[in-house]
C-alpha cells in the first residue's frame, strides 16, 4: 500500500535553503517534513573550505556545517525523509509529491529547494572518461591524483578554489578558461595567482578529452584557442569541470514558470512563486548570489511566508463562518 506523509510545509532538498526554511518551519509548529534528495546537505557536502559563512571566526568543513545544520533541523522537530521527488501535482492543494520509491508526499504549503547540479562540457571523452580521470568535484576525487599531473577547467570561484584545493596534492595544476579573465572572486584570484603550483592557460577551450592506457583513463586533453582557433593538446592525469552548475528544476518544467535557463521565476524580492502557497528559495531561483548564506536566508524567507500565508487562510476560514 502506497505510504502518505501530510504536513502544513513540505521541503523538497537539505541543503543550506531547505534546512533553514525547516528549522524557521518546525519553530512555528508546522511540523515540515524534508524530503533530503540525493545529496543530503546539498552542494556544500563536497568542499572543504568555509570561511564566508557568518558565525565562524576560523574556517569550517562545508559536510560539518551542513551535518550541524541537519542537526539542529532534527532538534527543533523537522521529520526528514531520504527520498528523492520523482513526479509533482501542484495543480490543486494539498500539493502532491510522489518519491522514487512511491511514497507520497503532501504540503499545504510547499518549498521548493532542489538546489542546483554540476554542469558538463559536453565535448567528446567527457562522458566515457568519467570517473576514470574526469571528475566534477576536485575535493571529492582529488585525493586520486596525488602527485600526478592535472588541470581545472573554468573561470568561477568554484574553479579557482578547486585548483588551489588540487596543489594539496599535485605540484602540476594548470586551470584551463576560455577568456582572459577569470570571474571569481579578488581574494581568491590572488591566492591563484600567487600559487607557484598553478599555471593559467587563458583563452583555452576543451574539444576533446582524450583517453588510453590499460585500463583505459584520462590521458590528456585536445585544447582549441578561443582566439586564434589553433589547436593543441595538453597531457594530463586528471580533469575537474568546474563550470557552473544547472537549477535542478527538471520535475517542475512543465508545471512551473522556468527563467534564466531553468530556475525558478519567483516575484522580485521574495520567494513567492505566481501559484498560492508554493515558495522557492535557495540557488534553484537564484542566478546571481547562490551562496550558502543567501541560500539560509531565502530559506528563512520561504518559511516565515509559509507561516504567513497559512495564517490569514486560516483567518479567512474563520472570518467566513
Ligand atoms: P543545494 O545545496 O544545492 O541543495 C539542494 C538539495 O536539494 C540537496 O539536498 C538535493 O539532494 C535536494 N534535491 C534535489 N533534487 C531533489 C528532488 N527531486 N527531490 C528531493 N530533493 C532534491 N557557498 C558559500 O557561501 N561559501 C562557500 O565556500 C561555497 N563553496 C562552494 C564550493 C563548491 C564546490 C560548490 C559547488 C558550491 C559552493 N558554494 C559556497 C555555493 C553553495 O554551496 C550553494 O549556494 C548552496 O549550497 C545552495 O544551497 P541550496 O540549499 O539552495 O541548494
Ligand atoms: P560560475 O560563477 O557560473 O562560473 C562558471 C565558469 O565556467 C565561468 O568562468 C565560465 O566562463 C566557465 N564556463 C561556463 N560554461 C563553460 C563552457 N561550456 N566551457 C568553458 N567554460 C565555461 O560558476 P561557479 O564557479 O560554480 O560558481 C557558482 C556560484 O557558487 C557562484 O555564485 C559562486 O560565487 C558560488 N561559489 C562561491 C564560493 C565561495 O564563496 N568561496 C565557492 C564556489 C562557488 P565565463 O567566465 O567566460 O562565463
Amino acid at each position: 500500500m502506497t505510504e502518505t506523509h501530510r504536513t502544513k510545509m513540505l521541503i523538497l532538498g537539505s541543503g543550506p535553503a531547505g534546512l533553514s526554511a525547516a528549522i524557521y518551519g518546525a519553530r512555528a509548529g508546522l511540523e515540515p517534513i524534508v524530503v533530503q534528495g540525493l545529496q543530503p546537505g546539498g552542494q556544500l557536502t563536497i568542499t572543504t573550505d568555509v570561511e564566508n559563512y557568518p558565525g565562524y571566526r576560523d574556517v569550517v568543513q562545508g559536510p560539518w556545517l551542513m551535518e550541524e545544520m541537519q542537526a539542529q533541523a532534527d532538534k527543533v522537530g523537522t521529520r526528514t525523509m531520504f527520498d528523492t521527488i520523482v513526479d509533482v501535482d501542484i495543480s490543486q492543494r494539498p500539493f502532491r509529491m510522489t518519491g522514487d520509491g512511491g511514497t507520497v508526499y503532501e504540503g499545504d504549503t510547499l518549498v521548493i529547494a532542489t538546489g542546483a547540479q554540476a554542469k558538463w562540457l559536453g565535448v567528446e571523452g567527457e562522458q566515457e572518461l568519467g570517473g576514470k580521470g574526469v571528475s566534477a568535484c576536485a575535493t571529492c576525487d582529488g585525493f586520486f591524483y596525488r602527485g600526478k599531473k592535472v588541470v581545472v577547467i573554468g573561470g568561477g570561484n568554484t574553479a579557482v578554489e578547486e585548483a588551489l584545493y588540487m596543489t594539496n596534492h599535485s605540484d602540476d595544476v594548470t586551470l584551463i578558461h576560455r577568456r582572459d579573465s577569470l570571474r571569481s572572486e579578488k581574494i581568491l584570484q590572488d591566492r591563484l595567482f600567487a600559487n607557484p603550483k598553478i599555471t593559467v592557460l587563458w583563452n583555452k577551450t576543451v574539444e576533446k578529452f582524450v583517453g588510453g592506457g590499460d585500463p583505459v583513463g584520462l590521458v590528456g586533453v585536445d585544447l582549441v584557442d578561443t582566439q586564434t582557433g589553433d589547436k593543441s593538446h595538453l597531457a594530463t592525469d586528471g580533469a575537474f569541470v568546474a563550470i557552473g552548475h544547472a537549477p535542478a528544476t527538471e520535475i517542475f518544467k512543465d508545471h512551473l514558470d522556468l527563467i534564466d535557463g531553468g530556475y525558478i521565476e519567483v516575484e522580485p524580492g521574495t520567494p513567492k512563486t505566481k501559484i498560492p502557497g508554493l515558495f522557492a528559495c535557495g540557488d534553484v531561483m537564484d542566478h546571481v548570489y547562490r551562496q550558502a548564506v543567501t541560500a539560509a536566508g531565502t530559506g528563512c524567507m520561504a518559511a516565515l511566508d509559509a507561516e504567513r500565508f497559512l495564517a490569514e487562510e486560516e483567518f479567512e476560514l474563520l472570518a467566513a463562518e
